[in-house]
């Protein structure tokens, strides 16, 4: 498979140098040059295939022969070593939970995807070490540090803002020690960005050091999350409505691939993006005028995007015709207190306990389904609640039990090296 640029239809790439390069020389975003389809058979005998082959499939195509048949299959086999359950929440609802993986995100499928495929071309190739440079506000930090971890050639490096990450997550970044670097840096997440953008076009650094980012730009952080997808539609194939799904979106990696997967044939009628007050989709699907805005902070603070990178991915799948996307795709808003006033009520209500960024999925799935009956709908759960401890111990008003998995990272030792600038990452970076 080749992938173009989205800025340069005449710059096309292998799914390595995609990987490796992560954005193309012309900063656009890489593109597959065809969907791949899947049959109706596939979807027919689903449930008498395991997740492995399942994801194979999906994803074969997309890779080619850069990878082995056999590597790939054990790639897939790491990367979905965990359960992705769809729970009854309320008549005709279900959440797909996403939060079973080792750091209790969803981003740890697209971490060990990406690390598995890395690791591959540098065991195969002369690509030489590769630097892995992220910026984190909490959720991605972790997953890559996880996914990374251990693997041959790769050195990790994140940067993390001191003080504003949850202790869980700081932990999570912090304790595994061998590849991977934590940077504290003093300063809000913005500025941790622009250092990781500036280090990128820094010349001095790439002459010395192969640097690569790890977020969901990167194809083979992107695509893999299409497995989910097809993951839930195995247990949701038996339901005689229509189906829809409700994504909580920030970057809008995720639901564009779940975009991609209705694309290749998944028999799913609709989307819901789901926003906090980062409403730039939400507007853009009402107004048709698509204007990026610096982002606000709220309670579901990894989808606080003002301009979702992805988004760029969404128009290219629809061809940028507003009237296709329109039929499959909604998206609505919400604020922190009905995000809050849903955490309590479906914890009441049903027993449920959400994380604040799958209760805007469910808020939003509400809204999409008061406007049109008929459906079954499931909402994503990006994120086990756990990891937002305050705010939902405060919704709910209860104590919410701290898995074993995480218990154990809390008592290891953080290490971490403090960074107050440029230069000094810099330094860092050269030494
Ligand atoms: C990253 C993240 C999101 C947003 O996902 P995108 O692919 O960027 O839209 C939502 N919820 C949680 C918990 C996340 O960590």
């Amino acid at each position: 498979m080749r992938y173009f640029s989205l800025n340069n239809r005449k710059h096309s790439a292998s799914f390595e140098q995609a990987v490796v390069k992560g954005l193309a020389p012309d900063k656009g975003l890489y593109f597959p040059e065809k969907i791949p389809h899947l049959s109706s058979g596939f979807f027919k005998k689903l449930d008498k295939l395991s997740k492995t082959e399942i994801a194979f499939e999906a994803i074969k195509d997309f890779v080619g022969d850069e990878i082995s048949e056999a590597a790939l299959l054990d790639i897939i086999d790491e990367t979905l070593d965990f359960e992705f359950p769809v729970v009854p929440v309320e008549k005709d609802i279900g959440t797909l939970e996403l939060f079973h993986g080792p750091t209790l995100a969803f981003k740890d499928v697209g971490a060990r995807f990406m690390a598995g495929s890395l690791g591959y071309f540098i065991k195969k190739g002369n690509l030489g070490k590769i630097t892995v440079l992220v910026a984190t506000s909490g959720d991605t930090g972790g997953a890559v540090a996880n996914g990374f971890l251990g693997v041959e050639g790769i050195d990790v490096v994140i940067l993390y803002p001191k003080g504003k990450v949850s202790e869980i997550q700081e932990k999570q970044l912090t304790t595994l020690g061998k590849n991977i670097t934590a940077l504290e840096v003093d300063g809000a997440f913005d500025e941790c960005q622009d250092m990781v953008k500036k280090a990128f076009l820094d010349e001095e650094i790439t002459s010395k050091r192969q640097l690569t980012s790890a977020n969901s730009i990167n194809i083979a952080r992107w695509l893999p999350q299409m497995f989910y997808y097809l993951l839930a539609y195995k247990q949701l194939s038996n339901h005689k409505e229509k189906l829809v799904f409700s994504v909580p979106s920030g970057n809008f990696g995720n639901i564009c691939a779940g975009l991609v997967a209705r694309e290749m044939g998944l028999p799913v009628d609709h989307f819901v993006a789901a926003n906090n007050e980062n409403d730039v989709v939400t507007r853009y699907l009402k107004t048709g005028e698509y204007e990026p805005r610096s982002s606000v902070q709220t309670i579901s603070n990894a989808m606080d995007v003002g301009n979702p990178s992805n988004f760029a991915r969404v128009l290219e799948l629809f061809k940028n015709e507003y009237g296709a996307l329109k039929k499959h795709l909604s998206s609505y808003s919400f604020s922190d207190s009905e995000t809050k006033r849903a955490i309590k009520q479906v914890y009441e209500k049903d027993g449920y306990v959400m994380d604040p960024h799958g209760a805007v999925g469910y808020l939003g799935l509400k809204s999409f389904m008061k406007e049109n009956p008929g459906f079954y709908g499931t909402f994503l759960e990006t994120a086990h609640p756990v990891k937002f401890l305050d705010v939902v111990e405060k919704s709910i008003g209860k104590k919410i039990e701290i898995p074993k998995a995480i218990q154990s990272v809390m008592e290891k030792e953080k290490r971490s090296i403090p960074i107050k600038d440029y230069k000094e990452l810099k330094d860092f970076l050269m030494k």
